[in-house]
């Protein structure tokens, strides 16, 4: 459970039993009376009028007009004020960093694309922060905390990036880093993974849907392959945060040898590099533009990814029922082609499996994940 630093101390505070609960019946019955506020969250009056009073100062809940009961005085009634506070996510990446700040429904208020190097990781806190605090500075209501969506493998805790290949990284303790430059709690988790937490959002329409009982699977397609799963609205994250390494699944005995020190991974097969290789061309834009034209060695070569992708996916699919696998990163680029053959291969592959649609990512889905996935940890979504 992380603490809200700027909702800390005394009652009023969310870390408070008694102001959670207060908080969260506001939340869930408003807008509601005080007397009714008393009834459904159990507590004296003495204490709910406390912690109500420390709740519309700290500006997280506010009045909303009155209710005339049948006799007696009108009541003023209260709601949970999402509007005065706010979450940030971020996704790290190559090309660009992505920085969304959104409410406690995880609806997207403002944004921010930053360029930032990730090769020394020596140098990324103090950039991150730079932009963070951007984002903090501009209106929009308080900022309670940072969700942080990051390459690599991350502690089931959400505090450290334990190895991040693709990047060099080793043992990144990034989030003490950032609370002592911010100090905001932070909380880490691998950018694909809670991805799939963004995506279910954007196909909810309303974030809050994400509560209700929705499985979903999240590929994130690069040189690397790493699925984000999500059941009944959670993300999965196994006891040691290695929940979803779909990448170095083997789905060829005697393949190339990876980076693991396995051969025949998943993601040596399946990575755009490999895709152009198998085609006989020399880079992944050459692949781009031949799938574009429509060439056959190129879709053939598409196939042959689709095919492997496929017998790692239909166990996960057995495993999970996702009603849908969200299919994101450098390589989805290729687009329709190379759904339609995962779409295929993950019926053939797993052929008693019910329905799921293979739809392309939304673009916002790994910051927007990276949000909700701190509201969860913080308690303020379920
Ligand atoms: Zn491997």
């Amino acid at each position: 459970m992380i603490e809200l630093a700027l909702l800390t101390g005394g009652p009023g505070s969310v870390r408070d039993v008694n102001s959670a609960r207060v908080l969260a019946t506001i939340r869930e019955h408003g807008p509601i009376s005080r007397s009714e506020l008393i009834k459904k969250a159990g507590l004296s009056k003495a204490t709910v009028s406390v912690i109500v009073a420390n709740l519309l100062e700290r500006d997280a809940v506010r009045e909303s007009g009155k209710q005339q009961p049948a006799r007696g005085r009108s009541r003023i009634l209260l709601e949970f004020n999402s509007a005065a506070m706010t979450v940030i996510g971020v996704q790290l990446s190559d090309d660009r960093c992505q920085f969304v700040r959104t409410d406690l429904a995880g609806t997207i208020l403002d944004r921010l694309d930053v360029e930032i190097d990730l090769s020394d990781p020596t140098e990324v806190p103090a950039a991150l922060a730079r932009a963070i605090r951007r984002l903090v500075r501009r209106p929009g209501g308080t900022v309670l905390g940072v969700g942080i969506g990051v390459p690599g493998r991350v502690d089931a805790a959400g505090r450290n990036v334990q190895v991040a290949l693709s990047h060099d990284w080793h043992e990144v303790g990034l989030a003490d880093e950032l609370e002592r430059a911010l100090d905001l709690p932070i909380t880490l988790t691998n950018r694909a993974k809670v991805a799939a937490l963004g995506h279910l959002a954007a196909a909810a329409g309303s974030p809050a849907d994400t509560r209700v009982g929705r499985d979903l699977v999240y590929l994130y397609l690069g040189d690397g392959v790493v699925s984000g799963i999500v059941t009944g609205g959670r993300l999965l994250v196994g006891h040691d945060g290695t929940a979803g390494d779909l990448g170095h699944v083997m789905v060829e005995r005697r393949g190339p040898l990876c980076t693991c020190g396995t051969r025949g991974c998943l993601q040596v097969l399946v990575g755009g590099t490999a895709i152009a290789t198998d085609a006989g061309l020399d880079s992944w834009e050459a692949l781009q533009r031949a799938v574009a034209a429509g060439e056959p060695a190129a879709l053939r070569a598409v196939r042959r990814a689709g095919d492997r992708l496929g017998m790692a996916l239909g166990h996960l699919v057995v495993a999970v029922t996702p009603s849908t696998i969200a299919v994101g990163g450098p390589t989805a680029r290729l687009g329709a082609p190379l759904l339609a053959e995962i779409d295929r291969a993950v019926r053939r592959c797993a052929p008693t499996a019910g329905p799921v649609e293979i739809v392309p990512a939304d673009d916002d889905a790994p910051p927007r994940g990276a949000a909700l996935l701190w509201l969860q940890r913080a308690g303020l979504l379920q």
